[in-house]
Parts: structure tokens; sequence; C-alpha cells
């Protein structure tokens, strides 16, 4: 009885979270008169054609936008899809808002093609390079057979196509969690994803190149979206149960969201960010190392060996890298530096000609493949012709959050924010809106 009530009031407070939404659109206000948020303001960028709400409060300092433009089926353009509306919608050009087209009735799956100045909703021509489809219900839009919420920019792009969803962060991770995380780990620990993913995706928004019309992809690269498929209670109960908070760490006086990365399994110690990315903000909250006794139950906390051709690996480095062809035939691969945490952090290729080229580990790892060598903690073996990848430990880049550690550490009670608080030491947890 207790349960019904408990779930009754969730049931509640969800619909008031979506209608609050409704109300106010993509942008709602900081709440933190008293924090100085890095990113207020910046999240505002100018997206051509797609509104920006008006606050709703005079006194309003600043707004965010909520909108992530999440760029479906890879970075670069497709040939064609199939779309089916299944509302009656508005078809408008994305640079200028000028309606292109108002459907008043749903959409069957029709084939979407580029045609010259123009894009094909089936037999039907809008005449722009650049269209914005506006469904009048939610969860309307069905993509290659999944269904997504929010609406969608179709972009011609030479002889291609580029789509984009555009969707309210919050509904955005509830299609986030269930592509990330296994439904039967703990509720402490989808919260704490929950946390970690939005904060991701608006680090991604805000620091997104100038130009660039997208803000995520919808696969691992970013975080793995899938739509409406992932929302299940569990998922849906994560992200509604910390609603807006995010990740922040204290920089020169103000807070900022960072680059809250994490991986399935960190194979027992997390890796410092600039082992991993050498590049990217030094940041306290990444700086790794954290020794995690509770991902040990995960299946690829120990991976079996893994045998390659030097040839095959030749040919997967040079796709990746074209420029190190100079190599011609790799002869010897092997660790050139190892870190604390024992992930080779930089791996010696040497060429046929006596060429020798140092790459970082994780991008190795990568050319390889990120699921054939799933980290970067292996020892290798030269067989002669082949190398063998030996003593490999955890799965992914073990940067930040370790998943299967914080399941474990959830069961053993911990809650998401004690487990935030693990793996991104010195984390300031907060209310964005
Ligand atoms: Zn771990």
């Amino acid at each position: 009885m207790r349960a019904r009530r408990v779930r009754r009031a969730r049931t509640a407070a969800r619909r008031f979270h979506r209608r609050h939404r409704r109300l106010v659109g993509h942008a709602l206000l900081f709440s933190l008169a008293s924090v100085t948020l890095a990113f207020v303001g910046c999240l505002t960028r100018d997206q051509p054609g797609i509104r920006q709400s008006t606050p709703e409060n005079s006194s309003t300092k600043s707004t965010v936008d909520r909108t992530i433009r999440v760029r479906l089926m890879g970075a670069q353009a497709v040939p064609a899809f199939n779309l089916e509306i299944a509302s009656p919608c508005r078809v408008r050009d994305a640079s200028t808002g000028k309606q292109l087209l108002s459907l008043t009735k749903p959409m069957a799956a029709s084939r979407v093609a580029p045609a010259r100045h123009a894009v094909m909703l089936g037999s039907t021509k809008c005449d722009s390079d650049d269209l914005l489809i506006e469904p009048s219900r939610d969860a309307s839009l069905v993509i290659d057979g999944k269904t997504y919420r929010g609406s969608l920019r179709i972009r011609r792009s030479g002889d291609g196509l580029t789509a984009t969803n555009l969707i309210d962060v919050e509904d955005y991770l509830r299609g986030v969690l269930r592509g990330e995380l296994p439904a039967h780990f703990h509720p402490q620990a989808q919260r704490a994803l929950a946390v970690a993913a939005r904060t991701y995706v608006l680090y991604e928004k805000l620091t997104a190149p100038v130009g660039r019309d997208y803000d995520v992809l919808a696969d691992e690269r970013s975080q793995m979206y899938i739509g409406v498929k992932g929302e299940d209670a569990t998922a849906v109960g994560a992200v509604d149960d910390t609603v807006g908070e995010v990740c922040l760490v204290r920089d020169h006086g103000s807070e900022k969201v960072f680059s809250t990365y994490y991986s399935s399994s960190c194979g027992g110690m997390t890796q410092p960010v600039l082992e991993f990315r050498p590049g990217d903000p030094d940041v306290p909250t990444l700086a790794g190392n954290v020794v995690c006794n509770d991902c040990y139950l995960a299946p690829s906390f120990q991976w079996n060996p893994v045998r390659m051709s030097k040839a095959e690996i030749t040919r997967r480095v040079v796709a990746r890298y074209p420029r190190l062809s100079r190599l011609g035939q790799i002869t010897q691969i092997s660790v050139e530096e190892r870190s604390k945490s024992g992930r080779a952090t930089k791996i010696k290729l040497v060429g046929s000609g006596g060429t020798v080229e140092i790459l970082v580990g994780e991008d190795f790892r990568l050319c390889v493949g990120g699921h054939t060598l799933k980290s970067t903690r292996f020892k290798i073996v030269d067989e002669g012709a082949r190398v063998r990848f030996v003593d490999g430990r955890g799965f992914g880049h073990g940067v930040g959050l370790c998943q299967y550690g914080a399941d474990r550490q959830a069961k053993l009670g911990r809650s998401y924010r004690q487990i935030l608080e693990y793996y991104y030491p010195g984390v300031i947890i907060r209310s964005a809106y």
C-alpha cells in the first residue's frame, strides 16, 4: 500500500515535471542565485530557426537552452532514410523559420532523400536544404523503425542527408540510460549515471565547436541514445529522481560542468583524463588513479587474450591514421610507457624501414577496435608475424565513473551522490534548473 502511494507520488511528480516542461518550453531558469555557473548563458547559443524561449520572469538573470542536438545515424551524411510521423506536423525551413508544409494527418513511413536544393519527404518535395519537422504530438518521429521524441532537423549535405533529433535534455536522458546501463543495475547506480550523462551532454553542448550542427552522436562515441525504446520505469525513474542535477568542478572561484567520462569497468583503478586525451582540460575531478575494488564481477574485468597479425594491425592503424602509411609494414609493437593503473599509455610502432611512431594508448586501442582490445590494460607478446595481447583487464577507457563499480557500491548501500563523489573526487553536485 505504502509502495503504491510512493508510486502515485512519483507519477504525480513526473506529470508535474512534464507539465512544467511544456509550460516553459526548452528553457528553464537556473535557481542557483548564490552560485556562479560558468555555463550560464553559454547554453543559449543560437540555433537557426529553432525557438528560443522567453524568460517567464523579468527578474531572470539568465536562461538555459535545454535542447540537445543529437545527430542520428553517425556524423556523416547518409544517402536516404525512412521516416514516419505519427501525428500531424509542421515543416519549416530551419534557417529562416518559414513554414514550408503543414501535414494535417500522420505521415506513413516514407523514404526521405535529397533532391536539387530540396528534400523529398516521400513524393512531397520541400524546397529547402534544411528542414525542421515539428510534430504536434511528442514521440511521433519514427526514423528507420526507431521512435524519438522532440523534433527533427534534416539537412542536405552533398549527395546525402543528415538527421538531427532536437530534444529536451531530460527526454534525451530517458533514451540514454538503457543504452548505457543494464536494467538490473541498482537504482542508485542508475541515478549516478543519469547525473553523469546529463553533465556530459551539457558539457558537450557547451563546448561544441562553432559551426557544428550537433552536440552529440547517438552512439558510443558520445552516449548510446536509443530513443523511446529505452524508456523503461527504471530509466525514467533515475532521470526524474535526479532532474536537473549536474556535476560541477570549482575552477578559479566559479563552478563549471566538466566532461563526466564514464566506462563499463575500470579494471581496478581509474585512468587520469590526460592519459586518455592529453588535450582535455586538466580538472581535478578527473585526475584518476582512484582505486576501485568493486568492478571485479564485471564480465570483462579480465578478458581473454587477443591474437592479431601485424599485417592486420598495420591495416587498421593506417585506416584510422593514413599518415602512418609511411611506416610501411609494422614489424614491432611494444608498450613505450605504462601508467600507474597499469595501462599502456604510449605504444611504440616500428615500421619495416625502421621508422618509429608513438601512439597514445587509447588511440591505438581504437585503431585495433574498442571491442577487440577492451582496454589499454594489457601486455604485448611478440609472436613473429603476430602479436598476442594478454592479461587484459577492464572494459572501456576507465576514466571517471566505473559502471560495474557503481553498481556494486550501490548494492553495498552507497547513494548515487556518494558514488559520484567516489569516482569524481571533489565533485560538487547541484541542480542546474
Ligand atoms: Zn572499477
